[in-house]
């Protein structure tokens, strides 16, 4: 279902930095040269290089060091210190293999002595270690000290030190430290580099943007690789970062003049009086925050362009009814909308509450999911304006609507950009309104979704009871049943939420939703408890979502299908088992559900793991209920793939550029891009 094609779009927008055919034309010879061809490389080790990618002496100067070694400051053995990682050089006085007894583990090892003491480098299940050192070798050592009696390392890394006339670039400098293949040596693609910095580094051509600050992009590859201090290669990725964010937002604003060009919009410019018959009708106010963002996208739905806006805001600050509103426009116009959500649960909740805002109004509302056909079905001519409401299925179903003016994708951050512009193509350059409940920092956005314009909802309705977030040890857990039998007898409801639906074999300590259901029922009795997840049929799941709406069941056993969307505002209390396994923005979702009503909410999440990264993560949940906050913690541990999910954003990937950290430079980089791309 995917589109390759579509799905490569920005990673290749990037690789262009450098791939870039103006470069190419500029120096044809110099950087497009093949490695094979330099002095030294020869046919054998090009191929080996090719291994990783790098085919000329332009794709070697961008091969990033994984890191650099102040080898300036070489620590005496005898100084070296438990746990600590040091550089270390010594001559290496004995070494072989032993073999150990049972299952045919082997242990090599070899002392090196710098005359101040003795170092034992060991090396476990490596039998081969002994073809590549020799006693009386001059060794460099790099690794952390697991134990003082006698001085050990394990799996260190090393390099032999040659005695030749290349030391002045190994030795007494800082040296970049490289990823290799096999066949490949440090030392050797070190010396490589170097020659071919010298050679070339000038010839990398410079954009059309000068700036002060920082070095130029020819200096930048001469210090990204021998840089005289630590500082110079931090200043010179970042200008290569730079760079590479400025490509992309030129690239994305091409895209944007292009489109523009192209596409034909959908003028949509009815009175609003819809929009105000619902406004009327509606229990609630809307915020002050509902209405900026709902008169952004009026704008964009009456210009001549079609809208591309992404509508982001914590769970629970009240998208739907923007989007209500959208719909209700479009609708004015005589034109048809289509609503995409991730899950079936949340296309029935979708469509209950459409149905009860619209249906006064004349607005129909159908539900196409892979249980429920109703717009395939619909025979009906009519030119009643009508908002179709899916999953996936939207997508593969084949369905009559002339003249879609708005495409709406809801928890867009769990569709791919190939599925997003799938269903665009449903109608003719329709409106496109996408909404996320992952928040992220502005500049993070103009990088990811730039190609779209963003609406920040920040503001949360009034009245909503706060929730506090627990943090337990799993023994703890009659404890918290107790507690939350408590909330039940004050007529509260209840999510209980497992990793798994059932048992699996090799991670027998994580709980499953079928493994704990019988227990659990016997612990609430006499409350109702319900179960869900994602191996039940469609029809089951209703039945039991509904139970749980209308308050007949007490209490809800679900995997993370309750994870988007599900709005029940009487259910106070969730506890997540096996919190370690579930990442930040994830849980920040879940708890999303209970923060709906006026009730004060509590989210406990239980974990047996105590170690610093589980609990850490679990603290900024404790610390914070603000979603941009979370987000950003969670982009910091995890790193941008995971909270947005790689291949299904279409994430770029940048070789220099880091966008958990880069913030200053996405922004700046945009600003260029404004002024440079015509
Ligand atoms: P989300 O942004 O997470 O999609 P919803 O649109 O589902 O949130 O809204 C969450 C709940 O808040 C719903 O029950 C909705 O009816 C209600 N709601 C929305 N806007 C307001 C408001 N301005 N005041 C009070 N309740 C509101
Ligand atoms: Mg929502």
């Amino acid at each position: 279902m995917r589109n390759a094609k579509l799905r490569i779009t920005w990673p290749l927008a990037v690789r262009r930095c450098f791939h870039n055919p103006r470069v190419q034309q500029e120096h044809p010879s110099a950087l497009t040269r093949p490695l094979a061809e330099l002095y030294g490389v020869g046919a054998e080790r090009a191929e080996h290089l090719a291994r990783l990618q790098l085919h000329t002496v332009g794709d070697l100067l961008q091969h990033r060091p994984r890191h650099h070694e102040d080898r300036r400051r070489l620590r005496p053995i005898r100084d070296l210190e438990m746990g600590v990682a040091a550089l270390c050089r010594g001559t290496i006085l004995v070494q072989g293999n032993k073999r150990l007894r049972g299952g045919g583990r082997s242990l090599f090892e070899c002392v090196i002595d710098d005359g101040t003491a003795r170092l034992h480098c060991r090396w476990w299940n490596v039998p081969y270690m002994d073809r590549y050192f020799r006693v009386g070798d001059d060794l460099l050592v790099f690794a952390k000290v697991s134990s003082l009696k006698p001085r050990t390392v394990d799996h260190p890394e090393t390099e032999r030190v040659e005695n030749d006339d290349d030391n002045r670039i190994h030795l007494d400098r800082v040296v970049p430290v490289y990823p290799l293949t096999e066949g490949l040596s440090q030392r050797w693609l070190r010396r490589v580099m170097w020659t071919v910095v010298q050679a070339h580094a000038a010839d990398v051509p410079e954009p059309a943007y000068a700036l002060a600050d920082m070095p130029t992009r020819a200096e930048a590859f001469a210090r990204l690789h021998f840089p005289d201090e630590q500082a110079d290669a931090d200043l010179a990725r970042r200008r290569l970062a730079l760079d590479e964010f400025v490509e992309l937002h030129r690239t994305i604003r091409k895209r944007r003049l292009a489109l523009q060009a192209r596409a034909i919009g959908m003028p949509c410019t009815g009175k609003g009086q819809l929009l105000q018959r619902l406004t009327g009708a509606l229990s609630f106010r809307l915020t002050a925050a509902q209405l900026r963002v709902m008169d952004e996208i009026r704008k964009d739905l009456a210009a001549p362009h079609p809208m591309r806006r992404l509508l982001q805001g914590d769970v629970g600050c009240g998208k739907t009814v923007v989007a209500a509103a959208a719909t209700l426009t479009v609708a004015e116009s005589g034109r048809h909308t289509l609503l995409m959500a991730p899950t079936e649960i949340l296309a029935v909740q979708h469509a209950h509450r459409f149905r009860e805002w619209f249906e006064p109004l004349g607005v129909k509302v159908l539900l196409q999911t892979s249980s429920q056909h109703e717009a395939s079905k619909s025979q009906s001519k009519t030119s009643a304006p009508t908002l179709v409401i899916g999953t996936h299925a939207l997508l593969e179903t084949d369905f009559q609507l002339p003249d879609v003016g708005l495409v709406i994708i809801d928890e867009q951050h769990k569709f791919g950009v190939a599925q997003r512009n799938q269903l665009l193509r449903k109608g003719r350059c329709p409106h496109l309104l996408v909404m996320t409940a992952t928040p992220i920092p502005r500049t993070l956005g103009l990088t990811l979704y730039g190609d779209l314009d963003i609406s920040t909802i920040d503001q949360m309705p009034a009245g909503r009871g706060a929730v506090r977030t627990h943090v337990r040890a799993t023994d703890r857990l009659p404890k918290v049943i107790e507690f939350i039998r408590g909330q039940l007898e004050h007529g509260r409801q209840a999510y209980v939420v497992y990793p798994r639906v059932g048992d699996s074999a090799t991670e027998a300590d994580v709980k499953s939703v079928e493994r704990e259901a019988a227990k659990l029922k016997k612990h609430f009795a006499p409350h109702a408890v319900g179960m869900l997840h994602g191996k039940m049929r469609p029809e089951e799941k209703d039945i039991v979502m509904e139970a749980f709406r209308a308050g007949r069941l007490a209490v809800l056993l679900a995997t993370t299908v309750v994870e988007v969307g599900v709005d029940v505002p009487n259910a106070s209390v969730m506890l997540v088992e096996n919190a370690e396994c579930f990442g930040l923005a994830q849980l920040h979702q879940l708890r999303g559900r209970i923060s709906r009503g006026a009730h004060a909410g509590h989210f406990i999440l239980l974990t047996n793991k105590t170690t610093p990264q589980v609990q850490e993560r679990l603290a900024v949940l404790v610390e914070t209920n603000d979603g941009f906050r979370v987000a950003e913690a969670d982009l910091k541990l995890r790193g941008p793939g995971e909270l947005l999910g790689q291949d299904q954003s279409g994430l770029p990937s940048f070789r220099f550029g880091d966008l958990a950290n880069d913030f200053d430079l996405i922004q700046r980089a945009r600003d260029i891009a404004m002024q440079f791309t015509g």
